[in-house]
């Protein structure tokens, strides 16, 4: 069902599109290399090879989200904040699934909708950075800007923009596929969700929230013991990663089945809160491609100014094209999004909003570390929910930075990770996740928000 077309402002109305329009803007946030020859020779090769997705799949995944728009069904965005190439490795790859697809079923079970899982994944490998160079031991270099581009190894060599970096994103991403789809369809039970896999590390006496817990758990394992393999588990994700590096993505777009224009390398793409410049090179490419897109929303953004994004994103008002993903921040999370919630309302917009809990909640610990607490993350999902309600809106997403493995990276949650314990796995290149269990503990706590 589509909804009334929004009256275009001035901004691109009469602009032609290409999958190269975006040159003619400026294009924040992109990688400097020394040797522009092999970057050149690099993005032909790119271009020449075979697609990751099928344009089909983005539009299912389009329809599907299409469906949350107008009401029915939850998105659960999540993965790592950067994956890297070390990183891609068989076991580690299950767990992730397997993490994902438990609070899928969390979420499946308290909303009694389907749920919609698209995973930070196979690609997610350029990072934006708020400063170009960093000062290790003295010596200033380069920031790290993902696998994509540099090494995150404090030296000069490794943190060369390097357009090789291209070609290996593209393969490590297909291998990534490949796993991906050799499990779609497959029963969660099939990666071994013994009762071990539910278990959240315990505190003493059994409180009120862990009884209800160990409740709904033994509830779904009876569901799914006794299900028809992937009557209720199958395992079906869809991929994303945001679309920083305009050269990589241009070279990767392609004409889809419908004869439209999609990125074939992921079905889902966002678009940053440093790149989303009305004006810049990646609202240009965004506005083009036919993929579902989402857009991070953060305090600096006007109601006007998200009013003319959802313009120039989704001139036709599709539902299930658009997402818009807040993150504010506990404490600015009530006086931010009422006023882009009336904005939205007024323009009568089918977008589906989503609360990213993680990247407004950042705080350095006392040794130095980039962590960010439990606590924190929980109270702006739990505001977000009470905002759209008080707002007559629907909150129909939650975007998180987490892994399948039980790394110390975030404060808190029922393991009590304290700042001294950051230390002991702290893997993340990038900023910190939320481990397996506090991820299962989260989507748990905010049941009752999901039951609304
Ligand atoms: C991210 O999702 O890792 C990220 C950099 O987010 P944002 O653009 O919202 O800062
Ligand atoms: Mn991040």
């Amino acid at each position: 069902m589509n909804a009334s077309p929004i009256q275009l402002s001035g901004h691109f109305r009469d602009k032609r599109w290409s999958t190269s329009s975006w040159r003619l803007k400026t294009a924040a946030q992109q990688p400097v290399y020394d040797t522009p020859e092999a970057l050149t020779g690099v993005l032909e090769r790119l271009r020449q090879m075979p697609a990751l997705v099928r344009s089909t799949e983005c539009a299912s995944l389009r329809e599907q989200l299409a469906q949350v728009a107008n009401g029915w069904g939850f998105l659960l965005h999540a993965g790592d904040c950067a994956e890297r190439f070390s990183d891609i490795h068989r076991q580690e790859l299950t767990r992730k699934v397997r993490a994902m697809g438990q609070m899928g079923l969390l979420v499946q079970h308290a909303t009694q909708q389907p749920v919609v899982q698209v995973a930070r994944m196979a690609g997610q490998f350029a990072k934006p950075r708020s400063q170009n160079l960093e000062t290790v031991n003295g010596v200033q270099l380069p920031v790290y800007r993902g696998d994509i581009v540099n090494d995150v190894t404090a030296n000069a060599d490794a943190r060369r923009s390097d357009p090789q970096r291209l070609l290996q994103a593209y393969l490590y991403s297909s291998a990534v596929m490949n796993q991906l789809r050799s499990l779609s369809g497959e029963s969660l039970m099939s990666l071994g969700l013994g009762d071990e896999a539910w278990q959240l590390p315990l505190l003493g006496e059994l409180s009120h929230e862990e009884r209800s817990y160990r409740h709904v758990v033994q509830q779904l394992t009876t569901i799914l013991k006794s299900a028809p393999a992937g009557a209720y588990d199958a395992i079906n994700l869809f991929v994303s990663h945001e679309g920083l590096h305009l050269a990589y993505e241009e070279s990767l777009t392609g004409q889809g089945e419908d004869n439209h224009p999609y990125n074939l390398s992921t079905h889902y793409l966002w678009l940053g809160e440093r790149t989303r410049q009305l004006d810049g090179a990646h609202v240009e490419y965004f506005r083009g491609i036919h993929n579902p897109i989402g857009v991070k929303v953060g305090p600096s953004c006007k109601p006007e100014e998200l009013q003319e994004l959802v313009r120039l994103l989704n001139p036709n008002n599709e539902p299930g094209r658009l997402t818009l993903i807040t993150r504010f921040g506990k404490d600015r999370i009530a006086q931010c999004l009422p006023p882009l919630i009336e904005a939205v309302q007024q323009m009568d917009a089918r977008v589906i909003w989503s609360c990213d809990p993680m990247h407004g909640n950042g705080i350095v610990s006392s040794q130095g570390i980039k962590t960010r607490r439990f606590q924190d993350i929980l109270s702006e999902v739990r505001s977000a929910f009470d905002i759209h309600d008080a707002e007559g809106s629907r909150l129909g997403g939650l975007h998180l930075e987490c892994t399948g493995s039980e790394v110390t990276e975030c404060l808190g949650g029922s393991s009590d990770i304290e700042e001294a314990d950051l230390t002991t796995n702290y893997t993340t290149a990038c900023d910190p996740r939320l481990n397996a269990s506090q991820s299962l503990e989260l989507v748990f706590m905010i049941s009752d928000c999901l039951q609304r």
